[in-house]
């Protein structure tokens, strides 16, 4: 048995896969592949609407938000966010916390003034900057939830002037979260929610339609809220299997009783990186990650072999990222606490071999 740590696309609830093998093979009992129904037809047409109806339950979606199964993953909302949301000649501001956040600012770029209201680049983003003011004359302000690179994350939402916008890929149904504080979320479901190829988007309607700007249909929120996330043919097989996600976190409870589940992986987790005298934590203790646990080793020289016992024991996918170096152990919700512990006496052992 594998305990996969990967960052993403990352693990998903067996059950889950045994459920969307099944959906390959004969969906529903109809005789056909979910691979060659139409997207127009309503078994199909039933897999979205629950889809959508179990965002809204799990997230407690308000009124007057629409949610939407688009493709191109978060990457692409870097750019229709400013598309849709920066008037031309106008400004937007963003938190600068990691990578992601970067990219997302850069596209920004096409479209207006960009404002970086705060970074912490100066110290390879170890930390989520905390003192600074958010422009109110800016359309919106950009966060990044979760660094899934750095394993830094937002503990508190900023209290903002302006509406929201909010790159959650790598943290999105971990943990609850009030939308009303939010204008638009977005996530690439190969994180947190499902395979890749579906891009969740939760917007708020009074938002849209602000730029004065000609926007090309894909585009559009606009056009897919209108089209019901239909207006070409969606992704839906990546649908199906998110469809079978959210079902899996509402039968454990929903967000809520997940949320504790992976507080306690974090605690653990952490306990031993601060306990064990071969590892040592990256980010800074206050903004920890829940999500992606990341840590390096003391002697340069362990790297290698810890990696090796690692893999020995079954452990995927801990190589951290090429510009942070060390460990990554990203604990998503459908990773088990056995696995946790599995690392953790992996730890354990290499740290007596090593003494
Ligand atoms: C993985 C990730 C992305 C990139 O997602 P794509 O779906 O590959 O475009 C963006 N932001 C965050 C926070 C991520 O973790």
């Amino acid at each position: 048995m594998k305990h996969n740590f990967g960052a993403g696309p990352g693990i998903l609830p067996h059950e889950v896969f045994k459920q969307a093998a099944a959906g390959v093979l004969d969906f529903n009992g109809t005789g056909l592949s979910i691979l060659e129904i139409s997207h127009r037809s309503p078994e199909f047409e039933g897999v979205l609407d629950e889809a959508v109806k179990l965002v809204k339950e799990l997230l407690e979606v308000p009124e007057g938000y629409s949610v939407l199964f688009l493709q191109g993953g978060a990457s692409m909302q870097f750019a229709m966010v400013p598309y849709n949301l920066l008037p031309d000649g106008g400004k937007a501001a963003y938190l600068e916390s990691g990578v992601w956040a970067n990219k997302a600012l850069k596209e920004a770029k096409y479209f207006g003034e960009v404002e970086i209201a705060a970074t912490s680049k100066e110290s390879n983003f170890t930390y989520i900057p905390k003192d600074f003011t958010i422009p109110a004359d800016a359309a919106y302000f950009h966060i990044t939830s979760n660094n899934t690179i750095y394993g830094t994350q937002l503990q508190k939402f900023f209290p903002s002037p302006i509406p929201v916008v909010a790159d959650m890929s790598s943290d999105i149904f971990s943990r609850k979260i009030n939308v009303a504080d939010f204008g638009l979320i977005y996530a690439g479901a190969q994180k947190n929610m499902g395979p890749a190829g579906a891009t969740l988007v939760i917007v708020k309607d009074e938002i849209l339609g602000k730029s004065g700007r000609k926007i090309p249909a894909m585009l559009n929120y606009q056009t897919q809220i209108e089209g019901g996330s239909m207006y070409n043919t969606p992704p839906v097989f990546a649908i199906y299997v998110c469809m079978l996600t959210l079902n899996w976190l509402k039968s454990k409870g929903g967000v809520a009783e997940i949320e504790k589940e992976n507080d306690a992986k974090a605690r653990v987790l952490y306990e031993e990186i601060e306990r064990n005298p071969i590892f040592k934590p990256v980010a800074a203790t206050e903004d920890r990650s829940k999500m992606n646990v990341c840590f390096v080793v003391n002697n340069p020289e362990h790297e290698k072999p810890f990696l090796k016992l690692a893999e020995e024991k079954g452990i995927v996918g801990i190589k951290g990222h090429r510009s942070v170096g060390g460990f990554r152990a990203s604990i998503y919700n459908a990773l088990p606490i056995t696995s946790v512990y599995v690392l953790i006496d992996a730890m354990q052992e290499f740290a007596e071999k090593n003494k």
